[in-house]
């Protein structure tokens, strides 16, 4: 049986960053204002995420892992209409079943911090040695600490399929990178851990109350963000809104990059980016490429997000008309640019 679940739980997280991004949805679903990641060996040994979200009350902590266990259900009437990220309560089952997890938290109304770990979907007693697997009392801030540990340390085919830690680590900064510009206003940090100091320079950091262009120029450059413009828009029919920001005519990126949302979540959509490189290879000097951070909120019952496991490629209906209005509504931002 743990063989399957592991099977099905490598499906999901295929790497450092597929648990990272589960992570972070989750401490941006706690209400958390400020993220800070921490990272060994590309995520393979360590990826540690502390929020000051709302914390996991105590009574909680043992179902935590079970699958299919999750807050963000039962206010609703319409999971439809479920505006947070995940409802699937996947996520932590699954890391639970391919990494060490442990788990410190605490809400405002305890006085105390909670620590839990958890092996193949149950609690697990914290202290080797112990055979209690109850929560520990221990010293914490408000919200949660998460560390999964060795990651894929039971699916060796998921380790070999990894590329260096290097590598996995850039895909890591990738993922921070764009939700701290998709949730600017929330302070979030990506650092490598270090042997000894604790005051590693962070990768990336971005600050409480900064706006989307902002982190841009903070995580990007300067020099970028003073040659996108924004772009706004609305439809009824299909239901779309759009707010992007975008390079414009003369601008010259040495490779395309494409940081889409949709409905807040980081996601790939071969369809919307064709069309952007068909549209920018209209005008863009040849072998030049664009910058187009966009963020698309959809009707949630027209999104499918279960075009892969990972959920990175979604598909949605009205593609076509969407994709269109998208294309235009740059296209006349563009033509109006220095306007
Ligand atoms: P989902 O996000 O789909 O509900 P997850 O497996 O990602 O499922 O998380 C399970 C549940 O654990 C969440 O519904 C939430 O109640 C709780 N949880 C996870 N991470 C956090 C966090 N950082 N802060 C507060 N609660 C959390
Ligand atoms: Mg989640």
């Amino acid at each position: 049986e743990h063989v399957v679940n592991r099977i099905a739980a490598g499906e999901i997280i295929q790497r450092p960053s597929n648990a990272l991004k589960e992570l972070i949805e989750n401490a941006l679903d706690a209400g958390a204002t400020s993220i800070r990641i921490t990272v060994k060996d590309g995520g393979l040994k360590l990826l540690q995420i502390q929020d000051n979200g709302s914390g996991i009350r105590k009574d909680d902590l043992p179902i935590l892992c079970e699958r299919f266990t999750t807050s963000k259900i039962k206010a609703f009437e319409d999971l439809s209409s479920l505006g947070t990220y995940g409802f699937r309560g996947e996520a932590l089952a699954s890391i639970s079943h391919v990494a060490h997890l442990s788990v410190t938290t605490k809400t405002r109304d305890e006085t105390c911090a909670w620590k839990a770990a958890y092996s193949d979907g149950v609690m697990i007693p914290v202290k080797s040695g112990s055979d209690d697997p109850a929560p520990i009392p221990c010293a914490g801030n408000d919200g949660t600490v998460l560390a999964v540990e060795d990651l894929f340390y039971n699916t060796p085919q998921r380790l070999k399929a990894l590329r260096s830690a290097a590598d996995e680590y850039a895909r890591i900064l990738q993922v921070v990178i764009a939700y701290s510009i998709h949730n600017a206003g929330v302070a979030m940090s990506c650092k490598k851990a270090s042997a000894g100091s604790s005051n590693a320079t962070a990768d990336v950091s971005t600050s409480l109350g900064a706006s989307a262009i902002d982190n841009i120029g903070v995580t990007y450059s300067e020099q970028v963000k003073r040659e996108l413009v924004e772009v706004s828009a609305e439809s009824q029919e299909p239901s779309v809104t759009l707010r992007a920001w975008c390079s414009g005519t003369n601008y010259q990126g040495k490779k395309g990059r494409y940081l889409f949302f949709i409905n807040n979540r980081f996601v790939d959509c071969s369809p919307l980016k064709r069309a952007l490189e068909a549209f920018y290879s209209n005008f863009l000097a040849k072998g030049t490429h664009p910058f187009v951070y966009l963020s698309l909120d959809l009707d949630p019952t027209k999104v499918d997000p279960n075009v892969h496991p990972t959920k990175k490629e979604v598909g949605f209906e009205d593609e076509t008309e969407i994709v269109e209005f998208v294309c235009e509504k740059l296209a006349e931002r563009l033509a109006s640019q220095g306007e």
